[in-house]
Formats: C-alpha cells, structure tokens, sequence
C-alpha cells in the first residue's frame, strides 16, 4: 500500500458522523466508539474510497476478503469486555482495522491471518501506525500456544465450530467472541471458561462472516 496515510478534517467528520450512527444503534460501549473514532478506516481500504471507508457496511480488501462492518466491530469489541493488562487474540488479522481498533485499549494484542498476502500487506501498513500488535502467518484453528493463555479471544471470520484449541488457550473466567455457523449466516457467541474448565455459551444474534478455513494459504 503506498498511499499517503492522511487523516484530513473531511475523513474525522465522516466517521465521527459512522460512529454516531452506531452510537443511535445501542449496541457498542462508548469506550469502543472512542476507539473506533480514533483509527481511520480508510487507512485499511484499497483506493480510499471515502464514501465506503465511512459507510457501515464491510468491503472487499483482496484476497477474496472483507474488513468487517463497522457495527460489527463495534458489536465484537463491546463483547470483549476488555480490561486493562488484557491479553488478547485475535484469529483473522484480514485488513488489520480490528486488530487496530483493539491496539487502541491498554491491552497486548496478537493476531493470525492464514492467507500471506493479506499478512504481508498487513503488517506493513500496521508498522507505519502506531499499532503493536503481533501478527503472525498460520492457521488460526491452532492459535497460540507459546503466546497462551489469552483473557480474550476474538475470531473475526464464521467458524464451523467452536475450535477446541482455542478453547483450551482461554485462561479460566476468560471470553471467547467468535461467530459460530457454517454457509452464510453465524451465531455471534460469547464463551467462558470455569474453574473445571467447562464452558458457558450466550448468543448475541446473527451475522454474516467470510468462512474460517483451515491450514495456512500461500
Ligand atoms: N479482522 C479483519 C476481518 C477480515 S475477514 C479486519 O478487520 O479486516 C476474516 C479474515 O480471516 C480473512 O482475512 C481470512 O483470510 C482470515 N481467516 C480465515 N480463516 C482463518 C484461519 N483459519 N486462521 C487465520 N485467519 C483466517
């Protein structure tokens, strides 16, 4: 990507305007819109079409991927209940404006991406902001386990199931965010983990992701 990184008066008033328009929705904590309002969205987007970087709809990044929806990070990232000192990872690094949005909270941020190109790219653009996230090339089914275990973790592409690895890197009173559904549509779910390690699922409605492959792409 070798576009100027401007962030202009017109593009803070646009999102400042996406940002109202999902505060009007309930459906985020005001210290996500805070955070949200702090990464420009078409920093992450090929062409920079304003119009689309500041519309709440999810756009094509290459690689047969999307950023995901505004709302939708908004929904994800409330979920999290995100506190301070939080490790977090994330499966789906895809544009990386997610793992920005959560670079903006006091937390250590890891992210995988299975598809190399959009890692690359990825990490490119993250390194000229200053985002810390760790990114890594491999297969999100996996996760971490030299990194685990994670107070958060959140997937942001349509799992088929829930992955028992992940699982298992959750500390114990931990959150898992992840849209569980194969096909078109998937069931926003939050897991926990007890002490005995037995989980407890909440489903936070339906949604619509780009699947969760498994194995790493070239
Ligand atoms: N969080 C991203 C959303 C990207 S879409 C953003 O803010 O832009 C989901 C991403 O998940 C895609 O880039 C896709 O390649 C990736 N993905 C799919 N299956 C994966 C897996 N098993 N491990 C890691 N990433 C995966």
């Amino acid at each position: 990507m070798n576009k100027a990184l401007i962030d202009s008066f017109k593009h803070k008033g646009l999102r400042r305007n996406l940002i109202n328009e999902i505060r009007n929705k309930k459906i985020a904590n005001e210290t996500v819109l805070t955070a949200m309002m702090e990464v420009p969205r078409h920093f992450f987007m090929d062409g920079a079409f304003l119009e689309k970087a500041y519309s709440d709809y999810a756009f094509p990044i290459g690689a047969g991927q999307t950023i995901s929806q505004p709302t939708t990070v908004a929904i994800q990232t409330s979920l999290l209940e995100l506190k301070e000192g939080d490790k977090v990872l994330e499966i789906g690094t895809g544009s990386g404006y997610q793992a920005a949005v959560l670079c903006q909270f006091n937390i250590k941020v890891y992210s995988i991406e299975r598809q190399k190109e959009l890692f690359h790219k990825t990490k490119k653009m993250l390194s000229k902001l200053a985002c810390k996230a760790d990114l890594f090339y491999g297969d999100g089914y996996k996760g971490l386990p030299q990194f685990a275990p994670f107070d958060k973790i959140i997937i942001t592409c349509g799992a088929p199931y829930i992955p028992e690895d992940l699982i298992e890197q959750l500390k114990v009173n931990g959150k898992m965010v992840i849209p569980v559904g194969s096909g078109n549509i998937q069931k926003m779910q939050v897991i926990t983990k007890n002490e005995n390690g037995e989980i407890t699922i909440k489903d936070h409605g339906e949604f619509s992701f780009v699947p969760m492959l498994s194995e790493k792409s070239r």
